[in-house]
């Protein structure tokens, strides 16, 4: 096809399971091969993919991304027990994303894809909010166990040699109870810090950050400091030109500013507090289908995707021939902030106009009432009634919007 933007590096293209493989395909051939001479380095991450070659494909697709610098993957199975009969696994295998997190050792966040017609239940909230959960330690990787009436609980700290350094009780117990002992690595929740204020300077989006230092005076003391000491360092004057801010309060009193907001922040969780809001975030905004979210490694590789999974109902429902209606935009989106960023690397603002074009399309062929099924209920705007169109249905109507 002539006049075709032209890339000058591959992204690196993981492809994935059900639904969403399906999708991805559609996305592809409708939206962005008629438009962009695509480039990619592709990895089979579908769960059959994943079993032949014992999973090595995941680890080389993650490797892959650190090489180039920009992935965009689509969604996968993580097996559990039911799908290694269904799939008849040699194992079963890791989350794809867990592993590609551990190599990339990036922070997730989470951004909703707001379109006007879909209010979000707290009706203040008018720009995203955006998550940032930190990934690692805290009770996520706790060791913990019950006490007995007459145990004693402590916190024993050994040097490398073994020589006891310090010692405090936590608990005689009188009656019975539980213990836990939780950890966290000064160096990962850096990393944490230098991923979350980079991704606010590069949205200009002000950065929130909560924990309960006034109660947990030396763990998450901690992690204020650590975000205090680096922002002052290294942050303050860039965040200060761009006409941001760096907050730093604590967790309740951050929940509370943010049902107040407008939105329009980055809100940096620790990883519980990341876990839960999320959710209630996600749930807030609309639909599953119109979360993006991305992986940021601390030195500046992506990795983009849908949050949501890869759509089973559907799916089961798509291999018997039936018609299925699924959300096809967090998927798009993964693939626009791809380009666009694969664009702004490589210095063509071609692919970034490109990815844009394709983001405004998506949202106005949305707010003109033309949607898959999920948004039908949500949707309400003056003059406007809702026709819920099928899964290729929604990408024909964003092509023609596309090319008008
Ligand atoms: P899911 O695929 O997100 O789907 C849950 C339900 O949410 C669907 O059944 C559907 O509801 C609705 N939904 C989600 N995305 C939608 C979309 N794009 N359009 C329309 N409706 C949508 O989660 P799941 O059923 O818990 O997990 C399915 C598989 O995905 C699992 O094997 C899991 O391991 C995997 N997963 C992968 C990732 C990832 O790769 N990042 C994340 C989560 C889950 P209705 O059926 O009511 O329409
Ligand atoms: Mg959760």
């Amino acid at each position: 096809m002539a006049g075709r933007i032209v890339m000058k590096t591959p992204l690196v293209e993981m492809d994935g399971d059900e639904m969403t493989r399906v999708l991805w395909k559609w996305i592809k051939e409708i939206l962005i091969e008629p438009c962009v001479d695509l480039k990619t380095v592709y990895f089979d991450l579908g769960l059959k993919e994943r079993d032949r070659t014992e999973d090595k494909v995941t680890e080389e697709a993650a490797l892959a991304a650190k090489k180039y610098g920009v992935a965009v993957k689509c969604a996968t199975i993580t097996p559990n027990a039911q799908r290694v009969e269904e799939y008849n696994l040699k194992q079963m295998w890791k989350s794809p994303n867990g592993t590609i997190r551990r190599i990339l050792d990036g922070t997730v966040f989470r951004a909703p894809i707001i379109v006007n017609g879909i209010t979000p239940y707290v009706p203040g909230w008018k720009k995203p909010i955006v998550l940032a959960r930190h990934a690692y330690g805290d009770v996520y990787n706790s060791v913990e166990t019950r006490a007995a009436a007459g145990d004693s609980a402590y916190l024993v700290l050994c040097d490398k040699d073994g020589n006891e350094r310090s010692r405090n009780l936590i608990k005689q117990f009188g009656g019975d109870g539980i213990v836990q002992g939780v950890h966290n690595l000064d160096e990962s929740i850096k990393g944490f810090a230098v991923s979350c204020f980079n991704y606010a300077l590069e949205n200009g989006m002000p950065l929130w950050f909560g924990a309960k230092d006034t109660i947990s005076k030396t763990y998450d003391h901690r992690f204020k400091d650590i975000f205090n000491e680096l922002y002052e360092r290294e942050y303050k004057e860039k965040f200060e030109r761009a006409g941001i801010y760096f907050m730093y309060t604590l967790i309740d009193d951050i929940v509370a500013r943010i049902m107040r907001s407008e939105g329009g922040v980055l809100w940096a969780c620790t990883t519980y507090d990341g876990d839960v809001m999320s959710d209630m975030v996600a749930t807030a905004y609309g639909s599953l289908g119109m979360m993006s979210s991305v992986l940021v490694s601390p030195d500046g590789k992506y990795e983009y995707e849908a949050a949501h999974g890869t759509v089973t109902r559907h799916y089961y429902r798509y291999l018997k021939g039936e018609q299925t209606s699924t959300n096809s935009v967090a998927t798009i989106w993964a693939w626009t902030g791809a380009l666009k960023k694969r664009g702004e690397l490589d210095g063509i603002p071609a692919l970034c106009g490109f990815a844009e074009k394709l983001e405004r399309a998506v949202i106005d062929t949305i707010e003109g009432g033309k949607m898959t099924g999920d948004l039908v209920p949500l949707f309400r705007r003056e003059g406007v009634v809702p026709e819920k169109l099928d899964s290729r249905g929604f990408l024909y109507a964003v092509a023609d919007r596309l090319q008008s």
